[in-house]
């Protein structure tokens, strides 16, 4: 006797391969059975004629590390057919600290509402995290900036190599609690500060576990080159598996710059370099507004940089910095610059820097530090979001075939404690975005591939240990939608609408979508075993 029993969809089941018209049966949470399946034997028979069946999205990239703690829903993933989510990317994760009051600063998207346990070490995050009631299954990378933050707290400098080697201790004793791989940010504070030579030692426990090593590079503008080839060192040195996180390159970077990367890619993996990479499907970029300020005027933390923001002299030296992390704000495209998130400032969300400007009559790079400063505290959930990426760039990307497809957002639901959150432009619809209009209205990849990014490539990249693809055997994390009707919903000014096309989403056997709409069944959990 079967528990479900999807009859009758175009099945895809996330290889690769051509879809066809058949069954899949779910038994305990597990795939059964696919192909033609006797339906007399079953509790429940859902039609899915005319719709695809596919293997649960994974999204290989997030930053919902504490968003996930404070409201587990996740309800904008679970909308779009997301199942799995790997957190603490870029170098930042919610563990390890050294003190509860640690958790504040170094937790992405943190929130004074959320009431939370306290937590040392990873393992016993990962326990607070799985006492949450999750949407998606949850898989949890450390992160270099969180482990840097442990052992020298707010220093400007990359440690001695006795404080390395207590990092890399760090890191071996979180993937020994369960943590899935290692994460690094080198574009921001303090990941800034590390070269090759401080990161090399970690990497080396992440190749020890035969983990990931993903990294958001130092560049990916002028430097683009730099950037990439020393992710590829790093890894070469510590013998461990690179992933490229994001790799588009930035606003500001030469017009060869992607098929650059990919040459230098290719000559690297001719000398047996294990290198894969994904990218966010759309054209505008997004990040903290923060980020935006050099190292020295964020050293110290908060309260350090609001003081210096209010003397002029050193808002003068900010807005000279000829090398800001966007070029974009440099070459002072203020139109293509919109503000995406605000606490003090909710009213001007969705507006581009040029209007925001206007309004206040001041220079627009005027109003960005005012706008810093009225944040305040919560100056560090403060996002815009920028046209920073081209379409032939991501084009060209999506048709190599190592290539993983992310949202590099936090999983949030538009009712209750994270109703004013944002992660970025296409939070609420990047798996929704990429079918639409990546696959669907500009064809620049078949249906079967454009599923394999998000389902089979992440998983075996991850070593998720059987999910990815609809087999008997494997976990029934699956996605049923309409694919002439997904889609995503969310634009700047109104950027928390659910996605729309999918009809039913199942996550270890357990349905949380039906018929297009969210059961109150969240059927996740947290991940802390891979394939080795
Ligand atoms: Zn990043």
């Amino acid at each position: 006797m079967f528990d479900v029993i999807l009859k009758g969809g175009e099945i895809n089941d996330g290889s690769g391969a051509d879809g066809y018209t058949g069954d899949v049966a779910i038994k305990g949470g597990i795939i059964a059975e696919v192909g033609e399946v006797d339906a007399t034997y079953a509790s429940q028979i859902i039609d899915v004629s005319g719709l695809v069946v596919s293997p649960g999205f994974i999204d290989m990239h997030t930053h919902s590390d504490f968003t996930l703690i404070a409201d587990g829903r996740a309800e904008s993933q679970v909308h779009q057919g997301v199942t799995t989510e790997v957190i603490g990317q870029c170098g930042v994760s919610c563990a390890p600290v050294c003190s509860h009051e640690a958790i504040r600063t170094v937790a992405p998207w943190y929130t004074d509402k959320a009431k939370h346990a306290h937590w040392h070490g990873f393992g016993e995050y990962l326990d607070a995290l799985d006492a949450t009631d999750l949407g998606v299954n949850v898989m949890a990378f450390v992160g270099h900036g969180t482990i840097h933050r442990a052992v020298l707290g707010d220093e400007l400098r990359a440690g001695e190599p006795d404080e390395v080697n207590e990092m890399a201790r760090l890191v071996d004793q979180c993937m020994d609690e369960g943590a899935g791989g290692f994460s690094s940010g080198l574009e921001y504070f303090p990941g800034i500060l590390a070269a090759p030579e401080h990161l090399v030692p970690m990497c080396e426990v992440a190749a020890k576990y035969n983990r990931l090593y993903a990294t958001h590079v130092r560049n990916r503008d002028t430097h683009y080159d730099l950037g990439f080839t020393e992710a590829m060192a790093t890894a070469r040195q510590s013998g461990a598996k690179l992933q490229i996180s994001h790799i588009q390159p930035k606003f500001g970077a030469p017009g060869h710059a992607m098929e650059h990367t990919l040459e230098m890619i290719d000559v690297a993996r001719n000398h047996d370099a294990d290198i894969a990479f994904d990218v966010i499907p759309h054209d505008w970029n997004h990040t903290l507004m923060a980020a935006i300020l050099p190292k020295w005027a964020q050293a110290g933390g908060i309260d350090e940089l609001l003081k210096r923001l209010i003397i002029p002299e050193n808002r003068e030296k900010i807005k000279a910095n000829p090398q800001p992390m966007w070029l974009i704000v440099k070459a002072r495209k203020w139109k293509d610059i919109v503000l995406l998130n605000a606490t003090e400032n909710k009213d001007i969300v969705g507006m581009d820097f040029e209007e925001i400007g206007r309004m206040r009559g001041i220079d627009p790079y005027d109003a960005v530090l005012d706008i810093l400063l009225e944040e305040g505290e919560n100056m560090m959930s403060c996002m815009w979001s920028s046209k920073s990426f081209r379409d032939s760039d991501l084009d060209l990307c999506l048709q190599q075939p190592e290539c993983a497809v992310i949202s590099d957002t936090v999983a949030i639901t538009n009712d209750g404690i994270l109703k004013d959150h944002i992660g970025s432009l296409s939070g609420y619809g990047w798996a929704a975005r990429f079918l639409q209009y990546y696959v669907r209205d500009r064809n620049v990849l078949s249906l079967a591939e454009g599923l394999r990014k998000i389902t089979s490539i992440p998983a075996k990249r991850l070593g998720l240990k059987k999910r990815g693809e609809l087999k008997p055997g494997f976990h029934a994390d699956i996605c049923v939608f309409d694919q002439a009707n997904i889609a995503s919903n969310a634009t700047a000014r109104d950027p928390r609408r659910y996605a729309s096309g999918v009809a039913h989403v199942l996550v270890n056997g357990k349905l949380s979508m039906h018929n297009g709409k969210r059961t109150p069944v969240n059927g996740g959990q947290v991940l802390r075993e891979f394939a080795a």
